[in-house]
């Protein structure tokens, strides 16, 4: 199925992507965002099961810059934003309602397809042609493209000099496991940890956090070395192998666990710039957090600056 010609398509409905289509769209520009993803916010994943809510990607989010903390501040006394503990004389923040709860808000009112995995894309003439994985074909000449880089890469026939500048960014795989407790957990106030020692990187207590449920769930995110080292190891291993490391800090009997693998958790090394407008028709601009920098703010300015350049044309 060939689908009508878009003022303008972004890929990728996380906070990169829907802070960009935002901008473009207030600007006066019809805006078309797909994501593979059955609900939008990408790496600001929440769920919940057996009556205990979990954020599983992000845990938290800085607002450091000025834009972003404005943004912030509007939503702030509201269930989407809240300040969670101060560090290092910096306030992280983050949602009673789940982190996937500011990306939800960002997206109302946007148009979003979800569940659409682009395949390839292509330049034809002076538009761009989005494959996608079931063969439909979306049509733009204006694409913000905003999947982890690699993922970018592997989607389009890029120059030699995009690939020299853009080909070494990486990004750390984490494993994540989320655990519902049959008490309370033995994580001190404020509800996360970060942990030095191997396998472990991080702990957190949603509910301590703010995510209401009936049950305690504790997300647990595995160190980068041991998120490599056991990636295709299978679910269980790995489970007890967390489980066991996070022990001290539970408090309580684990009732039930699940598990999640992330690709491209955090990038390893960022771009030096916001974002990555390529010159010429169609117009293409890559963001995200391997742009802004590695962090959900990060993201969100990166959007908003590829949105910018966009419209500077
Ligand atoms: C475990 C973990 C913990 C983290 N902890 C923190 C933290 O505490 N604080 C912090 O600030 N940041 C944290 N981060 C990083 C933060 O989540 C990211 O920096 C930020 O959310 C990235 O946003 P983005 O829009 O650039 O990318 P993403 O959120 O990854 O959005 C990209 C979107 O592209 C879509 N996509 C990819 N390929 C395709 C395709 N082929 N077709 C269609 N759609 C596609 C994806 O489904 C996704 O929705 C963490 C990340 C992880 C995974």
């Amino acid at each position: 199925m060939n689908h009508p010609v878009e003022d303008c398509i972004v890929i990728g409905a996380g906070l990169a992507g829907l802070a960009a289509a935002r901008t473009l769209e207030n600007a006066g520009l019809s805006v078309l965002l797909l994501d593979k993803g059955r609900r939008v916010g990408g790496r600001m994943a929440s769920r919940h099961f057996q009556g205990a809510h979990f954020d599983y990607g992000a845990q938290f989010f800085s607002a450091r810059d000025p834009e972003f903390r404005r943004v912030i501040d509007g939503f702030l006394g509201t269930a989407v934003a809240s300040p969670w503990f101060d560090r290092d004389g910096e306030t992280r923040y983050c949602s009673p309602l789940g982190m996937n709860a500011l990306p939800q808000f960002l997206a109302d009112g946007l148009r979003i397809r979800c569940e659409v995995t682009v395949a390839a894309i292509r330049r034809d003439q002076h538009l761009w042609r989005i494959v996608t994985e079931n063969g439909e074909v979306y049509s733009t000449e204006i694409l913000v493209l905003t999947t982890p880089v690699p993922q970018a890469l592997d989607l389009l026939e890029f120059s030699e000099q995009v690939r020299n500048d853009l080909g070494a960014i990486e990004y750390h795989r984490c494993l994540a496991i989320m655990a519902v407790l049959e008490g309370d957990s033995a994580i001190p106030a404020p509800g996360f940890l970060r942990v030095t020692q191997e396998p472990l990187q991080t702990l957190s207590d949603n509910r301590q956090k703010g995510l209401e449920g009936d049950a305690t769930g504790v997300t647990i995110l595995a160190s980068p070395a041991f998120s490599l080292l056991h990636w295709d190891v299978p679910k269980e291993e790995v489970a007890s192998q967390l489980l066991a490391a996070a022990a001290p800090w539970l408090g309580s009997p684990v009732t039930h666990w699940r598990y999640h693998r992330w690709r491209y958790s955090q990038p390893v090394q960022t771009f030096d710039g916001r974002y990555y407008g390529v010159e010429g028709s169609p117009l293409l601009v890559l963001a995200g957090d391997a742009f802004g920098g590695p962090r959900v703010e990060g993201a969100f300015l990166s959007g908003i600056a590829a949105a910018n350049w966009l419209l500077a044309k």
